[in-house]
C-alpha cells in the first residue's frame, strides 16, 4: 500500500489544475486516470470565453479559432445576435498541457488505471498489470459527470443532458458560434461551433425525455444540409444539468468540476469552473496540509457557493422551467425565459 499526501481521480482540467498547485507546494500527489490517453476521446463543443485564458499558465497552442458572436434559431429561424467574445480550443491540446503543468510540478500521473473501491480510507486501483492500493491524506474527486468518488461519499449528479457531436469539414462564416432550439431536441439545443477547418456540430437533449440524441443529430444535421460524411469525429457524453451538488466535501475527500455539479444547467459550460475549482480544492487542501487540519477543507464548499452559487444557482432553476414547459408551452415564449442570450433569462420567472 502506497502513502501519498493526496490522490487525484481523473487527469481532466480539475483533477490537473489541483495536481499541480498541491505538488508545487512540495505535497506528494498522485493523480490516477481510467483513459489510456489524455485528452481522448474528446466530450467536448470546445468553447470557451475569452476571459477565462487569464486563468490558464500554459502555453496557448490549443486555440483553433477566435469567436465574436453568439446567434440564436428557435424552430431554424434566426432570432438573436448576441457579443460572445471567445475561442474554439482543441480540447485535447489543453487537457494535455494542463497535464503536462502538474507533472512539471512534481505531481505523478497513472494512465490506465481506475479507481475502483474505497474502504477503510484505502483506495483500490485497477490497471492493466494488477491492482495497487493507496492510504491518501486527501482525497479529490475530479472523475466528471458519473464520479466514482462521488458515490463513494454519497454525493452524485442525478440529472443530465446526453450528447451527441460530429466535427464535420464546412465551408463558410467563421466567427459566430449557432445555438438552435427545435421542438424535436426536447430541453436542450444543437450548435454549430466553427473551428479553424472544421465544424462542431451537435445536440445535448434532457435525459428525462428518453430521446436518442443519435437520432435527433441526424435529424439536426438534416434541417442544415449537412452531411454525416463529411465528419472526422464522432463524440458523445453526459453533461449534469442538476446544479451544484449539496456535498461537495465531506471528512477528507473533495469533489471538483464536473463530480460537484459545477456546469452551468442550461448552457452545458463545464470547463471553466472545473480549472477555477480545481485551483480552488488545491489551495485550499495545502492550507489543510500545512496545518494537519482536516477542518480546513470545508471552507471549499463555502468558496463553491460564493463564486458560483448564483450563477448556476439561476442556470438550474431556468432548467427546471425548461423542463416543465418544454412541449406544453409556445417554444418561442420558452426560450426567451431560459436562454442566456435573452434579458428575461435574468429576471426570475
Ligand atoms: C458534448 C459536450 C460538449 C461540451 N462543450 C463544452 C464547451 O463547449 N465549453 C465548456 O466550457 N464545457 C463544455 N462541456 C463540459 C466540459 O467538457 C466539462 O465541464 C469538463 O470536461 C469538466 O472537466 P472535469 O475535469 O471536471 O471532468 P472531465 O473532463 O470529465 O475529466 C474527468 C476525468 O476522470 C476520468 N475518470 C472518471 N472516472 C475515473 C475513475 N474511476 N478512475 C480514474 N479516472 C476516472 C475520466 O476518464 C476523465 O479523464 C461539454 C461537455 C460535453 C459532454
Amino acid at each position: 500500500m502506497e502513502k501519498v499526501d493526496v490522490l487525484i481521480v481523473g487527469a481532466g482540467p480539475a483533477g490537473s489544475s489541483c495536481a499541480a498547485i498541491i505538488a508545487k507546494a512540495g505535497f506528494s500527489v498522485t493523480v490516477i486516470e481510467k483513459k489510456l490517453s489524455i485528452g481522448e476521446p474528446i466530450q467536448c463543443a470546445e468553447y470557451i470565453p475569452k476571459l477565462f485564458l487569464n486563468e490558464l499558465n500554459i502555453k496557448r497552442n490549443f486555440i483553433s479559432n477566435e469567436i465574436s458572436s453568439m446567434k440564436t434559431f428557435i424552430n431554424f429561424n434566426e432570432s438573436s445576435e448576441m457579443k460572445s467574445p471567445g475561442y474554439l480550443i482543441d480540447r485535447k491540446i489543453m487537457d494535455r498541457s494542463l497535464c503536462l503543468d502538474a507533472i512539471r510540478e512534481g505531481a505523478k500521473l497513472i494512465i490506465g488505471s481506475k479507481a475502483e473501491t474505497f474502504e477503510n480510507g484505502c483506495i483500490l486501483v485497477k490497471t492493466k498489470d494488477g491492482n495497487n492500493s493507496y492510504l491518501p491524506r486527501i482525497i479529490v474527486g475530479a472523475d466528471g459527470p458519473l464520479s466514482t468518488v462521488g458515490r463513494w461519499i454519497h454525493s452524485r449528479n442525478r440529472a443530465f443532458v446526453n450528447t451527441y457531436q460530429i466535427e464535420l469539414y464546412k465551408k463558410g462564416e467563421v466567427n459566430s458560434t449557432k445555438i438552435y432550439f427545435f421542438d424535436e431536441c426536447p430541453a436542450g439545443y444543437g450548435w454549430v461551433f466553427p473551428k479553424k477547418e472544421t465544424f462542431n456540430v451537435g445536440v445535448g437533449v434532457g435525459v428525462s425525455f428518453k430521446k436518442n440524441p443519435i437520432n435527433v443529430l441526424d435529424y439536426f444535421l438534416e434541417k442544415l444540409h449537412l452531411r454525416k460524411t463529411d465528419g472526422i469525429r464522432l463524440t458523445k457524453g453526459l453533461i449534469p444539468s442538476g446544479g451544484i451538488l449539496d456535498t461537495v466535501v465531506r471528512d477528507n475527500v473533495v469533489l471538483v468540476g464536473d463530480a460537484a455539479g459545477l456546469v452551468h444547467s442550461i448552457t452545458g459550460a463545464g470547463i471553466p469552473q472545473a480549472v477555477i475549482s480545481g485551483k480552488m480544492a488545491g489551495r485550499i487542501i495545502v492550507k489543510s496540509l500545512k496545518n494537519n487540519d482536516i477542518e480546513i477543507l470545508k471552507g471549499y464548499d463555502l468558496e463553491v457557493l460564493e463564486q458560483w452559487g448564483d450563477y448556476i444557482g439561476t442556470s438550474q432553476r431556468k432548467r427546471e422551467y425548461m423542463e416543465k414547459y418544454w412541449g406544453k408551452e409556445n417554444l418561442h415564449d420558452i426560450i426567451i425565459n431560459t436562454w442566456v442570450a435573452y434579458k428575461e433569462y435574468y429576471q426570475e420567472s
